[in-house]
């Protein structure tokens, strides 16, 4: 049998995801493990973007992998450690969905390129330019290192509309078709 583990997806209202994520400093065979396992993790959840801290981790990573979106098939797999987007150009528009916030779908605006500074997992430093559906998971990713979610863009009214569809997720009163962390008790 194939040596998968797929982690415990935190969603909303678990504290983790509203926590900032620490400078990765040094890297290992665990580290490598990790990421293994965030890779299984998001294919089996059919997404294309994780951050470390929607599995647990307060490391400053997060992957992506956009080669089952159309028009994205040629691109790779990437890990990203320790990101920072140095420049950012344009702004475009587009429908968001989270793995912490299952069901939810919201218009978010956001720069539609970005230069990125990052490290690999032998924590050389790369820069690199994103552009389109990659810049904007990346940059989704980036929000959940720091600790914010794509529900912080909305203005209050819309939030409060969507107040008791929030409440059902932080209560796992939802189905959801991978396997999520369990309830904190409160
Ligand atoms: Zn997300």
């Amino acid at each position: 049998m194939e040596n998968m583990a797929k982690l415990p997806i935190n969603i909303v209202g678990d504290k983790i995801l509203r926590q900032k994520a620490k400078k990765v400093t040094t890297t290992d065979d665990s580290t490598v493990e990790f990421i293994k396992d965030m890779f299984d993790t998001l294919h089996a959840s059919d997404g294309v973007g994780l951050a470390a801290n929607q599995v647990g981790s307060r490391d400053a990573i997060l992957i992506a992998d956009l080669s089952h979106v159309e028009g994205y098939e040629e691109t790779d797999p990437i890990v990203v450690i320790n990101p920072k987007i140095i420049k950012s150009e344009g702004n475009s528009t587009y429908e968001e969905g989270c793995l912490s916030l299952p069901g939810i779908k919201l218009e978010i605006t956001r720069p539609e390129k970005v230069l990125l500074r990052y490290q690999d997992t032998d924590l050389n430093t790369h820069e690199e330019n994103f552009s389109g559906l990659f810049a904007r998971v990346i940059q989704h990713e980036i929000d959940h290192l720091n600790g914010k979610l794509i529900i912080d863009y909305l203005e209050e009214e819309a939030l409060k509309n969507l107040e008791p569809e929030l409440q059902k997720l932080k209560a796992r009163e939802i189905e959801v078709p991978y396997s999520v962390s369990v309830h904190e008790a409160f």
